[in-house]
């Protein structure tokens, strides 16, 4: 028994002792992850500038007006808005200023009640409130802020995520009108330009008291933030200047994401290291392409509106279970599909998920947006097929878009 506790013991030391020696070409992995908030945020200065201005009201002890800040993916918007958050908390702590701050990501708070229910949590890390009604949470929220004289920013991240966006904004913008001292604003962000248009009026007027865009970066400017972070993340000479180069040129050409671009050095490192290379060249960016992209992808699928993924998930599994389309020589065609039959679809997988059934104006504009993002592929059917309508594809693995598509959809239940 003991002799082989003995066996045991030095087996798990010989283990942790390759893992130590190991060679590597990172000197800080975690400042290349897409996670990671930088102190330096080049090309940014413009929007922390205009947030922070608005912001700093709070600091006087004055509600701050909301803000909405949208753009595409890998634009900066979170890590931008963290930094801001990060930065006025810590002075108002310095200077006695009586701020709170929360960051919600509303893919994991999707309600009212769940983003509630978090920034208590947040504000009162030691209460219990599960189970307790919204009304409840939201009273508890009034008193932390009234109590304290406390001005609280929330900033609510994916936003779009958020089920009845309305009400929350409603009661958000109520509890100012109902406090004493102490108040609260939103900042509200989103990765969807066409989001603002279907808000309702008064949700839009409130949210979007200021507005702030981000465009994505071009080649140069990636080519900038990459080599900034690589200096910090990499051994001092092991990345090649052409493997930023053409990180960044990749990124630039596809969206201009600044997260394409971290992801693709990230991974270039990673098989560096795999491979024994004390050297990450355009060759292990090159090689690292097709993994990113479709990580992107599957990010990107993650992010988008519920209705959505909806339409999304009914032309995935319609490719995995059903055959295409026949065209009238009896050609079948695998994979393609009328755009009636994926609606048709579409309204039954939305009732099993007991989510409400868009019209079908509503419906050709989420193909559209599925399309702008590359997920599907839509095309006129042309000749030789009943009437004349739109047949839809998809871009990428059925199987895998299905699969990502359930955990979504089923932690939105
Ligand atoms: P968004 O929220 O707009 O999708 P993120 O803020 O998540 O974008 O940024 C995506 C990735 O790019 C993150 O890893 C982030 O750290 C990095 N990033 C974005 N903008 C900059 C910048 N100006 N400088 C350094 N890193 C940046
Ligand atoms: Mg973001």
């Amino acid at each position: 028994m003991v002799i082989s506790f003995r066996v045991f013991f030095l087996e798990l030391q010989n283990i942790f002792q390759g893992e130590l020696e190991r060679q590597t070409v990172f000197l800080d992995r975690n400042i290349i992850m897409p996670h990671y908030t930088p102190r330096e945020l080049p090309f940014r200065e413009p929007q922390i500038k205009e947030i922070s201005g608005i912001v700093s009201s709070s600091l006087n002890g004055k509600r701050s007006d909301n803000i909405f800040i949208y753009g595409k993916i890998g634009t900066g918007k979170t890590v931008t808005t963290r930094y801001v958050l990060s930065q006025l908390e810590e002075f108002a702590q310095k200077n006695s200023s009586r701020v709170a701050t929360a960051y919600i990501n509303c893919r994991n708070h999707n309600s009212k009640y769940k983003v509630l229910l978090k920034a208590l949590k947040r504000f009162s890390p030691e209460g219990q409130f599960i189970g307790f009604s919204a009304a409840f949470i939201y009273e508890k929220l009034l008193e932390f802020a009234e109590q304290n004289a406390v001005q609280i920013v929330l900033a609510l991240d994916e936003i779009d995520k958020v089920k009845d966006l309305d009400e929350l904004m409603y009661a958000l913008t109520r509890c100012n009108d109902e406090l004493e001292s102490g108040g609260l604003s939103v900042i509200g962000i989103s990765n969807h330009v066409f989001f603002k248009d279907r808000l309702g009026g008064r949700t839009k007027s409130s949210l979007c008291e200021n507005e702030i865009v981000f465009k994505p970066y071009n080649a140069a400017e990636l080519r900038a933030i990459l080599a900034k972070r690589v200096e910090k993340a990499f051994k001092p000479g092991i990345v090649d200047e052409a493997a930023i180069n053409l990180a960044a040129a990749m990124a630039a050409h596809e969206s201009g994401d600044a997260r394409t671009a971290v992801m693709l050095l990230l991974r270039a490192g990673e098989a560096a290291d795999r491979e024994g290379l004390q050297r990450v060249s355009d060759a292990e960016v090159q090689k690292a392409k097709s993994r990113v992209e479709e990580e992107i992808i599957f990010n990107m699928i993650s992010t988008l509106p519920e209705q959505e993924q909806l339409v999304l998930y009914s032309i995935a599994c319609m490719t995995i279970e059903k055959k295409g389309v026949r065209r009238i020589t009896g050609q079948q065609e695998s994979g393609v599909f009328f755009s009636g039959d994926v609606f048709e679809q579409y309204r039954e997988i939305a009732k099993r998920f007991k989510e409400s059934v868009v019209s079908a104006r509503w419906y050709r504009e989420y193909i559209n947006e599925l399309e702008t993002y590359g997920l599907i592929v839509t095309t006129s059917s042309g000749k030789g097929i009943r009437g004349n309508t739109r047949l839809i594809k998809l871009g990428f693995d059925a199987q895998k878009i299905k699969e990502t598509l359930e955990k979504e959809l089923l932690k939105a239940v």
